[in-house]
């Protein structure tokens, strides 16, 4: 049996008829971008992430950038971003010419550390960017409480955790505002690229609608200087389809990860993921870590199984960010967990059985390290 690391057809063959459907009738309403199609997904989504707004965008990563953007962060403003997570939360604050600082994550949890903001913060630190990593929210309690006590925007990038909560309350809705991703990887993605910004703030939202669209909120009339980040009318379709079944499919994430975290306990000197017990995760991914990662994998692959690593080159030694003049050390939990860590196949419909069999193989890998 060959275990690919994602399959989204379980998930796909169950909304097939209801996607044509959402296809045909976008077809002949012959009206593609900014319609009601993507007013009503709008007001699905804030409804499911419980916030007074929601604007559909073109990706994950323009939701950050306009996010930014909406709050009047810019050249000269630092914004701090854990050293641990996807290249696209930092790549938004170079966008809108910000500079970001990197703080380290809780080893137990990945997350932004919260012990850790205060030594980042300059007179120049205009927000915090909880990055909510593998599908678990990040302690946005203590996080808010450090950004209200040094005035901070907080921007969340929820682009991995559509649905966590911490604390009881729903990741993308706690900061100020919130960029997330549909990405067809994400747990809720769409057929191509989209993302939506949440806020509770009707003034944000009004920014970020208008930044979205060319700068204009009246036809023909630019307030700003503006962007074509707009999600389309087919993809917004889609995805009012597949946000009915995301819990189903969250659920199903959750029972996968209970699945693997009761075979693979104590195997080896393999890490799970910790759940912080004021979270609730959902499990975009399920990590582990292993002194042994590139023999795991190899082993794995030659029976059959794929993996991937989120994520192997931490932010500040790319090449991408040399400018910053970071060098190897500089972050040593992030540096520790891009050479560890290891995501397990996890989707959506995965059968018992196939969870299982990565399970064994794991285990017969650890048996023959002994
Ligand atoms: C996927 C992802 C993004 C970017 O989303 P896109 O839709 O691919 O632009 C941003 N941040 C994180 C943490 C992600 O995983």
């Amino acid at each position: 049996m060959k275990i690919p690391f994602l399959n989204l057809e379980p998930a796909h063959k169950l909304v097939k008829e209801e996607m044509a459907q959402a296809f045909e009738s976008t077809y002949a309403s012959n009206w593609f971008v900014m319609g009601n199609k993507l007013e009503n997904f709008e007001a699905q989504y804030a409804a499911f992430n419980e916030t007074k707004h929601a604007i559909g965008v073109s990706n994950g990563l323009d939701a950050l950038v306009l996010s930014l953007l909406s709050l009047g962060i810019g050249p000269g403003d630092e914004v701090i971003v854990p050293s641990h997570t996807y290249i696209a939360s930092v790549l938004a604050i170079s966008y809108v010419g910000a500079t970001p600082v990197f703080v380290e994550p809780d080893e137990r949890t990945f997350n932004l550390n919260p012990a850790n903001i205060g030594a980042a913060i300059t007179s120049s630190t205009k927000a915090v960017m909880p990055v909510h990593m593998y599908g678990q929210a990040c302690n946005m309690t203590a996080i808010c409480k450090i950004a209200r006590e040094r005035d901070l925007y907080i921007v969340e990038d929820n682009a991995q955790a559509h649905g966590a909560r911490y604390d009881g309350k729903i990741t993308g809705s706690i900061g100020d505002m919130s960029g997330t991703s549909f990405y067809p990887g994400k747990n809720l993605g769409a057929l191509g690229d989209g993302g939506m910004i949440t806020t509770n703030s009707e003034r944000w939202a009004d920014q970020a609608s208008m930044l979205r669209n060319y700068g204009s909120s009246v036809k023909y009339k630019h307030e700003r200087i503006g962007y074509n980040m707009r999600l389309d009318e087919l993809q917004a379709a889609f995805l009012s389809v597949k946000l009915k079944r995301l819990d189903l499919w969250t659920t199903q994430r959750r029972t996968i990860a209970e699945q693997y975290s009761n075979l693979l306990a104590e195997v080896g000197d393999l890490i799970l993921p910790f759940t912080d017990p004021r979270s609730e995760h959902v499990f975009h991914l399920y990590v582990v870590r292993t002194q042994y990662r590139e023999q795991l994998r190899d082993h794995l692959q030659m029976d059959g199984i794929q993996t991937l690593v989120h994520y192997p080159i931490p932010i500040h030694l790319q090449e991408a960010y040399a400018h910053l003049g970071h060098e190897s050390g500089d972050f040593p939990i992030a540096e520790k967990i891009a050479e560890c860590c290891l995501s397990l196949p996890l989707w959506p419909g995965m059968d018992k059985r196939e969870v299982a069999e990565v399970a064994t193989s794991v285990s017969r890998f650890f048996e023959s390290v002994k």
